[in-house]
């Protein structure tokens, strides 16, 4: 769809809720069942996958999508752009199709959630009113938590956690980078998003850095002791890369505490750290609309109820992806997409007055170490205790000793993940 025509189906959405505003102020079940307005903010993977689907599962429902980029760039795989692998091209979704399925796309920010009076502001100061409203808006960066390390740094000192010019200014000043050079990786502490990424980015570095500029080294400081998938991921440091990938764990002093941009310095509480490419992971937080819209608590996150998404602060808002927390689930986008599915079916039950069913969200998460060498963790969750927990026996992780065919084969179903959530997301 192009530019007027988007524009076009917004100005008929406004024009739409004007008319029928008044006739939903308190809607009856079988009123709303009808023409149920449901909006969606954040066109990312949980965002996008939700709107379609509460298309797809009723499509009598009137739902509207904000999203203000017109191009979504995914995280997933971007490790593979930053180490040249890749092109970020392929990295690029539109919103088209996503249009063309009957769903009003709005390239806009919402800038403010009126809960009480059910509604949403947007950039160019329209808004749009809603019987439920999805919060769908991924991370922020908390750029308060580290000393040193705003966003006028970050075009400095990357941190290349949302996909897009990030990924490419890291892409570049490695290329930049004379041979001999230390490649800092700063990681913060739990939650964030993709909890195996950074260990995943820091291999890839690896590799670019053994073709290319094999005197270099990768330098991993942490913010934990412990991270998911460790002994796959340190066997195969060995395995591939030698000594050339140091990490320094909170026990050990890794934790970085501030940042000196002019110097390209990391602070930690036992010494700091001078890097020629300094790769900052801030600590992060739900969206800034989340807590614009009172749904965000004082971790930063939004606590939702695990049968049906709802924020547990602020009623008829649903909450999804990364933004949301609700127990053990990890924050990818395997997960958003499944609890995007699982939120319209609630979506969908509670507007028809039916009991939400129980939901049974399943995650995969593949990482590569080097091109033709994956391994991934997987799981299922169920709601336990008013939180998502993980179902006991349902646990899956490669085998440490696995064969080379074994990684492979894992690298090619790492492929065949990431196209299949785009198709179902975007295409
Ligand atoms: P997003 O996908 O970030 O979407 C949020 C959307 O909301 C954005 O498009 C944004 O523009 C929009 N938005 C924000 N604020 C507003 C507003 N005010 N108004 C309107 N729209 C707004 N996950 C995996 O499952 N597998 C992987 O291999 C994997 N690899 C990763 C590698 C890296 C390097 C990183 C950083 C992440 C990786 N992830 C991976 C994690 C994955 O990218 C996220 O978990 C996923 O994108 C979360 O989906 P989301 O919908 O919550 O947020």
């Amino acid at each position: 769809m192009d530019a007027l025509r988007l524009m076009t189906t917004r100005r008929n959405v406004v024009r739409g809720i004007a008319a029928t505003a008044a006739s939903f102020a308190f809607p009856s079940p079988s009123r709303a069942q009808s023409v149920a307005r449901i909006v969606v903010i954040g066109g990312g993977f949980g965002g996008a996958a939700c709107a379609r689907a509460l298309r797809k599962i009723n499509p009598k429902l009137q739902v509207t999508l904000v999203e203000p980029n017109r191009t979504f760039t995914a995280c997933p795989f971007s490790n593979e752009v930053i180490a040249g692998l890749r092109s970020i091209e392929a990295q690029q979704f539109g919103y088209e199709r996503i249009a063309a399925d009957g769903l009003n796309v709005i390239a806009l920010a919402a800038t403010k959630i009126d809960p009480q009076g059910r509604t949403v502001g947007l950039t160019d100061g329209t808004s749009l009113a809603y019987d439920r409203l999805v919060l769908a808006p991924g991370i922020d960066l908390n750029f308060d938590a580290l000393p040193g390390y705003d966003e006028t740094t970050a075009a400095k000192m990357p941190h290349a956690w949302k996909a897009g010019e990030q990924t490419m200014l890291l892409r570049a000043q490695l290329e930049a980078m004379e041979d001999g050079g230390v490649v800092a990786l700063a990681v913060p502490a739990a939650p964030y998003r993709c909890p195996p990424a950074p260990y995943e980015r820091a291999s890839l570095i690896a590799h670019y850095l053994k073709q290319k500029k094999p005197r270099s080294k990768v330098l991993i400081l942490d913010a934990k002791d412990a991270f998911s998938q460790q002994r796959l991921f340190e066997n195969a440091w060995k395995e591939l890369y030698g000594g050339m990938i140091e990490r320094i764990s909170l026990s050990q002093g890794g934790r970085v505490v501030s940042v000196e941009p002019a110097t390209n310095t990391l602070v930690t509480d036992f010494g700091n750290y001078d890097a020629q490419v300094a790769n900052v992971i801030p600590p992060q937080r739900a969206g800034r609309i989340a807590s614009l819209a009172g749904a965000a608590d004082h971790t930063g996150w939004c606590p939702i109820d695990p049968v049906t998404f709802v924020s547990r602060l602020v009623p008829d808002i649903h909450v999804i992806g990364d933004a949301a927390i609700g127990g053990g689930i990890p924050k990818s986008a395997s997960a958003a997409n499944a609890e995007a599915k699982a939120c319209a079916s609630a979506i969908a039950s509670l507007i028809a007055g039916k009991a939400p069913a129980v939901p049974k969200l399943d995650g995969t998460c593949y990482n590569t170490v080097t091109p033709g060498y994956a391994f991934s963790l997987s799981g299922i969750y169920q709601p336990r205790d008013d939180i998502f927990a993980e179902v006991e026996g349902s646990g899956f992780t490669s085998p440490v000793d696995a064969s080379r065919e074994v990684r492979r084969r894992e690298a090619d179903q790492a492929e065949s993940w990431f196209k299949a959530i785009t198709v179902e997301t975007f295409g």
